[in-house]
Formats: C-alpha cells, structure tokens, sequence
C-alpha cells in the first residue's frame, strides 16, 4: 500500500508533533509516523511533563512539611510521600496531555501513521511493526529526537543503574541514589527525591553545579542544597560503577586523584542524551552526520534535498545544539513555514531560555557575566534577592536572586540569570527584553505590578544603575 503526502514528519515528539500542525495549518497533507503507542516524544511521556509533575508533589510534600509556619493543623506524624498516588496522578497527566496531541491531530487532519519508519529513498519512507507500507512526500522531517546515555564504562541495566527513564517511575523512594551529573535533569531529580525523603548525592565531573549557567547561580544552588541535606561532590569523576544485588559499589576520583567510595540504592546516570538514528537508513541517502547528529544548515535542511531535520536529533555543527522541547517546537515551526513557502526568520539560538525547575528554581537567557566578558563588553551588573520582595516573604520562598548582566556602552540588556521562586515564569519577560534588544532604562521604566515576585526582575534593573530602590 502506498500513500502520498506533502510532507511526511518521522517522530511525533515536541519537534516532529508541532511541525505537523504548522505544516498542516498552512494547507499540507501531513502524515506522521509515531513507534510509541502515544504521541508526544520525550518531553510527554519520560521527560518535561513527568519530572515537572513529581516536582509538584514535592512541593506539595515540602508545604504539608512546613504545615505549622503555615498555621495548618495536620494529625500528628511526620509526612510522606505515598509513590503510588504519585505515579497514578503523574501518568494521568502524561495520558492526558498524549490524548490532546491525538485530538490535535484529528482537528488538523493530520494522518497517525504507526509503526517505525526507514527512509526507503528520495521522497519514501517505509513504515513497519504497524500495518506495512510505504509513504511517498514531497517533503520528509526527521524529528526522530534523543536517547538516554551512559559514559564510558558505566553500563545501565535500568534496575540498579538507571536513567531518567526509569527515574520518573519508581515505586518506592529509594533509600539512598547518587546522581551522576549535575545538568538540569541531574538536579531535578535531587530535588525531588531528596524532598522524598532519599539521601541524594550529586557527582559532576566540572567545578560547579548546573555549570552552563551563570556562576552566582551555581553558588547560590549548591549553598541551597548543602541546606537541603544534597550532598555534592563537584571536579569529580566516576571511575568504577557496578550493581550488586541491593545496591550499586561506584568509585569516584576528585581533581586532585584522591579516591572515595560510595554505596547507594540507585545510581542514576543522568550525563547526556545521544541522537536517535538507528535503523533510519539516513546513511543510505548520503544525509550527512556530524558524531551521530543529523547535521543541518540553519534553516534545518540535511543534506539531502527534500529532507529537514528538527529537534534532538539534530547539529548545527558550531555551539552544541541546545535539546529542549521550547527549541524543537520552534524548529518544527520555522521548518514547516520554509516548507510551505513561506518567508522565514531564523532563530537566534543566544535567545533560548534555559530553565530548571530544581528547588530553588532556575531561569536564565543571553550572556552569563563571564561570557559577556570573554566576549569583551565592558559589562555592568545589577542584582536584587528575592528575600527582600514581600511576595517572597508571604510564599517563604526567600532564596536566590536576579542578576542581569548588561553592556556598560549602550545599556543594552546581554543576559538575565535567576534563582529562586518562579523563576522559571520571570525569565519570559527577559526573554523578550533580550528579543526586543532592550536597554536596561527600558526595563526600569516598566512598571511590575505590586506584590509579585517579577518585582525582582525591576529592582535588579534599577540595581544595575546602581539605584535599586528597596536595598
Ligand atoms: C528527564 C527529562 C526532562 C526534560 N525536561 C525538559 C524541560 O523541562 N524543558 C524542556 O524544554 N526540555 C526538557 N527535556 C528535553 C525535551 O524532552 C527534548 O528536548 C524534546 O522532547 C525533544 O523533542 P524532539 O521532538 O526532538 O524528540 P523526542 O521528543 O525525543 O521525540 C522523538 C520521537 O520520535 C520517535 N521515533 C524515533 N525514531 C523513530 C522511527 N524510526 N520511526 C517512528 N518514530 C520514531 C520516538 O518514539 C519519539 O516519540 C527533558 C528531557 C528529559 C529526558
């Protein structure tokens, strides 16, 4: 059986799942093949949408845990987390997420083609596990995304040594899990397992936590989770990893060669995602890879004619491409409208929010002050905490700060850094300040309503001209 199609998307992730409704809104016939029994890739079913919902219950366990600051009387007894409630109420969020895609779908009359697909020539992809066929388009998009990966010589068996995969399901709270790597999914998960009630060690091979961002950041985060009862051990290597029975023996060497051992429940490597291209017959054509990645021009054609790439899966050969769900979509958006004809505008990869919804959260966009400098702006900074807000004050969520870093010259706003509450909310107005290349005086004369915690973001630029008002 053969079908023709405009385009044909391979993978209904965040990338491949908005290409299709872009794709479609602009009158194509759109087909998407999907091996998993429900849309949504990565992000719906093992990564932004389960971490995010068992980070609500930690919060919510973190707020029942304070109960008496809150003047709520609870019976007595310490509170804890019953993980089968917590997995029941996590996958009826990813079902129902997974559903309004299929609803989306239908709504844009776009084909669910299941099964896995090969590129079976120019202009053919060939579908099997499901009904076997073959799809003729017009236009093919990979969007085919990313796997967990481990490091040299640590090997995961999914039960002793595991992934984020496995790490969103847990039936229990482990006793005891050592995090290897301390990027965003790295630090999420101690956040939530050590408000669980787990003892949480993280290991991260360079200096400092979460270290992509700004260095004030990094400090203030591993001074909140020192608080919390996180152990970190940062500049450290895992040099030997091995399961036993009941738990996992990992031995890890700092900067200066010393050894430790360590012992715990669960070892989960979180150090990296690598790019799905197995069995998709992309060397046959001739598309070009760069260490696995589909290598792609910035308006996300391989090199093949007919056939874009989007999303985890691909490079863009410079600066490593950032593997977030917010970039997939707007690849999928920006490659569909080239597709359909349309007029486009590239996306300016230096303006992509970066946040991680650890405890205390983190928000951030543009140039670290360490960047800025390396790039030689004569750099100005203005930082406000949040502690002093009374809307923090009312939450009790007093940690972290604004830090925005702008260009001494022309006042222009280079990078906006946060942590603490709702910081992965505020970092949109910074978003679009970086957009609309605002100055600092711009954002001092925006007004931020009172008592809210964006009140922060206006006090830091104030501070930036050395005039913060409540400091
Ligand atoms: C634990 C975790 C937490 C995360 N949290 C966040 C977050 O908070 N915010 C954020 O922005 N990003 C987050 N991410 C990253 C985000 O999930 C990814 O960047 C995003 O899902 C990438 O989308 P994609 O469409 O490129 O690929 P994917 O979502 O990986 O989708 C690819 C799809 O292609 C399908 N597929 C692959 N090969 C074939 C084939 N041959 N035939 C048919 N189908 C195929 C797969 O089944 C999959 O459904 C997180 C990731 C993880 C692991």
């Amino acid at each position: 059986m053969s079908s023709a199609y405009d385009v044909v998307v391979i993978g209904a992730g965040t990338g491949g799942y908005v290409a299709a409704i872009r794709a479609a809104q602009l009158g194509k016939k759109v087909a998407v093949v999907e091996k998993q029994k429900a849309l949504g890739g990565t992000c719906l079913i093992w990564g932004c949408i389960p971490t995010k919902a068992l980070l609500e219950h930690a919060h919510a366990l973190k707020i029942v845990q304070n109960a008496k600051e809150w003047g709520v009387t609870i019976p007595a007894g310490t509170p804890s987390i019953d993980m089968g409630q917590v997995q029941a109420r996590k996958d009826k969020i990813v079902g129902g997420l997974t559903k309004g895609i299929e609803f989306l779908f239908k709504k844009n009359k776009i084909d669910w083609i299941k099964g896995t697909a090969r590129l079976a020539g120019h202009g053919r992809v060939e579908v099997t596990d499901g009904a076997s066929q073959t799809l003729e388009a017009k236009h093919i998009v990979i969007a085919t995304g990313s796997q967990p990966r481990s490091i040299p010589g640590i090997e995961i068996d999914r039960t002793r040594i595991i992934t984020s995969d496995e790490a969103i399901a847990l039936k229990s709270v482990p006793k005891s899990i050592v995090i290897l790597g301390s990027g965003a999914v790295g630090v999420e998960f101690a956040s939530i397992y050590r408000r669980f009630g787990s003892e949480v060690t993280i290991i991260e091979l360079l200096p400092r936590l979460v270290p992509n961002e700004d260095e004030a950041v990094s400090a203030e985060l591993e001074k909140s989770f020192k608080k919390q009862g996180i152990k970190t051990l940062v500049g450290t290597k895992v040099t030997k990893a091995a399961a036993t029975a009941g738990s996992v023996d990992i031995e890890v060497q700092d900067g200066a060669g010393k050894s430790q051992k360590l012992s715990a429940e669960l070892l989960l490597v979180a150090t990296g995602r690598g790019p799905v291209t197995t069995g998709l017959g992309v060397e046959a054509l001739g598309i070009e890879l760069e260490k696995g990645y589909v290598k792609v021009d910035s308006l996300y054609r391989t090199s093949v004619p007919g056939i874009s790439a989007i999303g985890d899966v691909i490079t863009m050969g410079a600066a490593p491409h950032p593997q977030l769900a917010h970039v997939s979509s707007m690849e999928g958006i920006i490659a569909a409208e080239r597709i359909a004809g349309h007029d486009v505008q590239l996306l300016n990869y230096e303006h992509v929010p970066g946040c991680t919804y650890c405890d205390p959260e983190i928000g951030s966009v543009g140039l670290t002050e360490a960047e800025a400098t390396r790039r030689g702006y004569d750099v100005k900074i203005g930082t406000f905490p949040f502690g002093v807000l009374g809307r923090a004050k009312m939450a009790g969520e007093t940690e972290g700060f604004v830090k925005i870093v702008a260009d001494k010259k022309y006042d222009e706003i280079l990078g906006v850094h946060m942590i603490g509450p709702r910081s992965t909310e505020l970092v949109a107005e910074a978003v679009l300040a970086l957009r609309l290349e605002c100055t600092v005086e711009e954002l001092v004369r925006t007004i931020h309503a009172h008592p809210t915690f964006s009140e922060a973001v206006g006090e830091a630029s104030h501070a930036a001209h050395g005039a913060a008002i409540h400091m």
